[in-house]
């Protein structure tokens, strides 16, 4: 058994030398983002927020949406700050100085709040309180056909004032505790240059005020933020693709409903040998990466650039990423092992192919 293990640390340690990419994770917790240390992580590529805003913050979420002035909203946001805060000490304390790329709020709103047939029962019912009422009404004004597609990522900091300030000064803020804190700041579902600028101006003025240093980014994962993605990187320090979103929008696919719906009848047409979802398509969506690799570097030399959809612990993509000449894959904490080892092997394939 222990020379099992002494020879996997070889084979890893080996993969290390030679690769070319770096591994970082999706964590969203101090607990993910140490186990995502132990498993050689070398930063977060992916914090997801929104977990936060769950559990009984839910009912600053709620407070939020119900403000009817600016000093309501103010009053949520400003419960939310001390919050946020302490969440991302203890991510930057768990991490140690290595870097943590934070992505602002993504989903839509109204994930947050009761679902509209509990509130509607409760109506019904004469059981509801004022409070549901005033619910039920903002559920109603909030629902969407297509949430995926409509009111998340930028577009909510965009529609709610002081929401995506809030959330940067609690990174600042942290960021300014734990000595040694590398914070990266990204901005999620950007498809013009113009709802990031706008983003970035604010959160440049708020850093500058904490006297804190920060990246501000961008995930890639609209098409047009792909293939506008020279104007992108202006305001961009860096890219992380966002291949589940740009999966599903490059294919027309609803990630949350077509894999039960139609895709074994795909796989069996052979209209593709695998998910798309869980594969990079190098065809579609790699020819989308491809384009903004190019023309963003070409915009600035020094953009970072990773990926932090699923396909970045996938090893065929791993090895797509190694090629096409990202920075980074981000994944999730038990994928980067693999992770590791495919981009090691990536990196030899290729010395063997150029020596040959
Ligand atoms: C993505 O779209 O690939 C991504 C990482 O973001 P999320 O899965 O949270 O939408
Ligand atoms: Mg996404």
């Amino acid at each position: 058994q222990d020379d099992l293990v002494k020879a996997v640390d070889r084979i890893m340690r080996h993969a290390d030398d030679k690769r070319r990419l770096g591994v970082r994770a999706n964590a969203d917790t101090p607990e993910d983002a140490a186990r995502a240390r132990r498993f050689g992580a070398q930063g977060i590529g992916l914090c997801r927020t929104e977990h936060m805003f769950l559990g009984e913050r839910r009912q600053l979420v709620e407070d939020l949406v119900l403000a009817s002035s600016d000093e309501e909203r103010q009053a949520a946001l400003d419960a939310l700050e001390p919050l946020q805060k302490s969440d991302f000490i203890g991510i930057f304390q768990a991490m140690q100085g290595a870097p943590v790329t934070i992505r602002l709020i993504d989903p839509p709103l109204h994930e947050f709040l009761p679902d509209i047939v509990d509130l509607s029962v409760k109506v019904a019912t004469g059981a509801a309180t004022d409070k549901d009422r005033k619910l039920l009404t903002a559920v109603k004004r909030l629902h969407e056909q297509n949430p995926m597609l409509g009111l998340r990522g930028v577009r909510l900091g965009l529609i709610i004032p002081g929401l995506f300030a809030m959330q940067v000064r609690a990174i600042a803020q942290a960021a300014a505790e734990v000595p040694g804190a590398r914070p990266e700041i990204m901005i999620p579902l950007v498809a013009a240059v113009q709802e990031l600028e706008s983003v970035r101006e604010e959160a440049v003025k708020i850093l500058a005020d904490a006297g804190v240093d920060a990246l501000i980014g961008t995930m890639i994962e609209v098409p047009r933020a792909a293939l506008t993605a020279a104007q992108i990187a202006e305001a961009a320090e860096f890219f992380s693709f966002g291949t589940n979103d740009l999966t599903q929008m490059a294919w027309g696919f609803s990630r949350d409903d077509v894999e039960a719906a139609f895709f074994s009848r795909y796989l069996d047409l052979g209209i593709f040998g695998v998910s798309p979802f869980e594969t990079l398509d190098r065809e579609g969506v790699g020819r989308l990466i491809e384009i903004a690799v190019r023309e963003g570097r070409q915009a600035r030399p020094d953009l970072h650039l990773g990926i932090c959809g699923e396909h970045g612990g996938d090893p065929d993509s791993v090895h797509f990423c190694h090629d096409v000449g990202l920075d980074y894959v981000s994944c999730s904490p038990f994928r980067i092992p693999v992770a590791r080892l495919e981009a090691g092997r990536a990196a030899l394939t290729e010395t063997d192919s150029d020596t040959r």
